[in-house]
């Protein structure tokens, strides 16, 4: 019979959390119809809960209805989406992450002290959209080759998806010293990212297999899995439903992880479930 143990560090974050806070108690005041622009957070299960609650995404603040209350999701939104959605007459709650807010304000500090700002990060994920918008001439950089293409200033800093694996910044990091004279890193990458990926990592060193629980679209689920993978037979999946009693035969010990984006909740229901069907 195997034994089943959840990373130490697992589960929804500091920010999500707060979001959904944020999204259920202005649901329950709320006048008006209630949007999300986009998903609130990459989890399916959550944003079908918030469906039947009445809580609806919509891709763009002229969809939302008149009058109603919009939030903006914790990977925020450039300057501009946030006053179209003003304009529009809608009731705007930002439930940006905190971290998220201090990633723009570093941005646009560094780019007013003259500094070329990179953001290293996945070129089209919400947060980078966001991000750029607050520093609309800074490129987006993941990889060694992507600071090859460009033209480099002689003083640069870098600003970093929170939700980015620490070894992409150090490609970037290695792939500009020496093509600046000064490179001011600050490293963005939010604690709860960083303690989720080296908590996994250390289970997956242990367990034969991993359950990675969390959204298909969720980055930092998806770097989750990838330092899993490296370590241990890996199963990413969403539902509890997609779990094959077939993946535990023979082992002895399952590891469980999951995104920031998956409630803890789901994070119980599944230990139980991979308990019951290691039992
Ligand atoms: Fe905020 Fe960090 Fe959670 Fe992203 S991972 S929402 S930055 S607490």
């Amino acid at each position: 019979m195997a034994r089943v143990e959840v990373s130490g560090e697992s589960g929804a974050c500091y920010g999500v959390e707060r979001a959904l806070e944020l999204v259920e108690r202005v649901n329950r005041e709320a006048k008006g119809p209630v949007h999300t622009l986009g998903p609130l957070i990459h989890n399916p299960g959550v944003v079908s809960s918030l469906e039947e609650a009445g809580v609806t995404a919509v891709e763009d603040s002229s969809e939302a209805a008149p009058g109603a209350t919009l939030v903006l999701r914790t990977h925020g939104v450039t300057p501009a989406v946030e006053r179209r959605a003003r304009e529009a007459g809608l009731e705007v709650i930002d439930a940006t992450c905190p971290f998220v807010e201090r990633v723009h304000r570093l941005a646009e500090k560094l780019a007013s002290e003259g500094y070329q700002v990179m953001i290293v990060g996945e070129q089209g994920h919400p947060e980078v959209e966001g991000t750029r918008g607050h520093v609309p001439e800074a490129p987006v950089v993941l990889s060694s080759q992507d600071v090859d293409a460009l033209e480099v200033s002689r003083r640069v800093a870098l600003v970093v998806q929170t939700t980015l694996a620490v070894d992409d910044l150090r490609n970037v990091v290695g792939a500009l010293v020496g093509r600046c004279d000064e490179l001011r890193v600050c490293n963005t990458i939010c604690d709860a990212t960083s303690k989720r990926q080296a908590a996994a990592a250390e289970l997956a060193d242990r367990a034969d297999v991993m359950i990675v629980l969390g959204g298909m679209n969720s980055a930092n689920t998806n770097h989750l899995a990838d330092i899993c993978r490296s370590r241990a037979t890996t199963y990413h999946v969403e539902t509890l439903g997609e779990v094959d009693p077939a993946w535990f035969l023979g082992v002895e010990l399952v590891g469980i992880t999951a995104g920031a984006s998956t409630p803890r909740n789901q994070v119980e229901e599944m230990r139980e479930h991979v308990a019951r069907l290691c039992g």
